[in-house]
């Protein structure tokens, strides 16, 4: 049988992830992300589908789904650990589009139209669909996250974000044979230093820092690096804060220790840390060792008021331990020294470094797991440059599916 699949978004770039799948009279979809960019950029609209996939809840990923699963009756297929984070993610959306006037892309009637059509669904599970078998598969990556093999006479994997390497919070993606291979190439072109190595230069210069009298400032996206950082960071004896939306992800984390790698390290992280519940608690914070924090990109949230008292400190610094995309304040902070607060260009004299903590699979780590899975054909996903994987794949048949563009694959 032929399996028609078509990427609404997220093919040839990182972000507003979607794609459809239609065989048999039915329709399947994929994932349903937006780009968090300012304003959120949209994937294209999407069909009537009968199911709905999702991989994990990451905002490119699942920040559009209430404009599906909240308009028509469908089941939405996911770990319950990805549901509950994603409804926090999709409300978040929403208060950013009311407070920036950005266009609403839904509203919260459909977000919770969104949560009742969860089907969980674990590692392992099989369910059978229309004649089609699908197997929720271990993602590494973050908590929670998950690949769909998707079997009738033919195998296809979808891997969403994966990484082939084990973190502190998650264990790792594991290869399995297919004949179709939907992968993420996020890190096309470029690899991770050894993990162990970026933990030890880090704790060398939280140390260094503190010891001359300065604060250390994490800026942390909410779900899986501020936990991650946690973890790492659990047996200093320091003055510790978090602060944040990556506290209730930590919370959320904790109902499902099935989906942690260390339950009890996370336990004692969380205990380790002090948490900013409130306004009065964040002048406690400022004057703490180590203050983790959203925003990720220093593009909002709590981190903001953090900068404004420390910017003129060149004794503290601030570490930045995620992805900066572009056009956003963290970038700005790296390639120029100054961040944008409410239409202002504010220059920061704390030291600046930047550290690899990712959470994706590097360009040789991609390579060794398409060889392990022993496709046919390798269909590459969420990446801005994909051809680069090209000279290392000569064996397969590679496909850089467009956005908009129908192609067939046996399924
Ligand atoms: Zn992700
Ligand atoms: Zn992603």
């Amino acid at each position: 049988m032929e399996m028609k699949y078509r990427f609404l978004g997220g093919a040839d770039m990182v972000g507003r992830m979607g794609m459809t799948m239609e065989a048999n009279g039915k329709t399947m979809l994929v994932e349903y992300g937006l780009s968090p960019t300012k304003p959120p950029e949209f994937p294209l609209p999407a069909p009537k589908v009968d199911h709905v996939f999702l991989t994990h809840a990451h905002l490119d990923h699942c920040g559009m789904l209430p404009q599906v699963c909240g308009r028509n009756d469908c089941e939405l297929f996911t770990t319950p650990l990805s549901a509950q984070i994603a409804e926090l993610m999709m409300n978040d959306t929403l208060k950013i589009a009311k407070a920036e006037e950005y266009v609403q892309p839904y509203n919260a009637l459909e977000i919770e139209k969104t949560m009742d059509a969860v089907v969980p669904m674990s590692y392992g599970d099989t369910i059978t669909l229309d004649g089609i078998d699908v197997t929720m598969l271990d993602a590494g990556h973050i908590p929670g996250a998950a690949m769909f093999a998707f079997e009738k006479d033919v195998r296809t994997i979808y891997s969403g974000d994966i990484h082939t390497e084990s973190q502190r919070l998650v264990g790792k993606a594991k290869p399995s044979d297919c004949t179709n291979l939907f992968v993420e190439g996020t890190y096309a072109g470029r690899s991770h230093p050894p993990r162990k190595e970026t933990e030890k230069k880090f704790l060398a210069k939280i140390r260094e820092v503190i010891d001359r009298g300065g604060t250390v400032l994490i800026p942390c996206f909410a779900v899986g690096r501020t936990q991650e950082i946690m973890l790492l960071l659990k047996d200093l004896r320091y003055d510790m804060w978090v602060d944040g939306m990556g506290r209730s992800v930590t919370r959320l984390f904790m109902e499902y220790p099935e989906y942690l790698k260390d339950f009890r390290a996370l336990k004692d992280a969380k205990k380790r840390f002090s948490e900013v519940r409130n306004a009065g608690q964040r002048d406690y914070a400022k004057k703490g060792n180590i203050i983790v924090t959203t925003g990720g990109m220093l593009d909002g949230g709590p981190i903001l008021g953090y900068l404004r008292n420390l910017k003129d400190d060149p004794k503290s610094a601030i570490l930045l331990v995620g992805y900066q995309a572009e056009d956003t304040n963290g970038r700005m902070l790296l390639e120029q020294g100054c961040i944008n607060i409410d239409g202002e260009a504010v220059r920061i004299e704390c030291e600046i470094q930047k550290y690899d903590f990712s959470a994706h699979a590097d360009h040789g780590q991609i390579v060794k797991f398409i060889e392990e899975c022993d496709p046919d054909n390798v269909i590459f996903m969420h990446s801005d440059n994909r051809d680069l994987f090209l000279p290392d794949l000569q064996d397969y048949n590679v496909i850089l599916p467009e956005t908009g563009k129908e192609f067939r694959l046996e399924v």
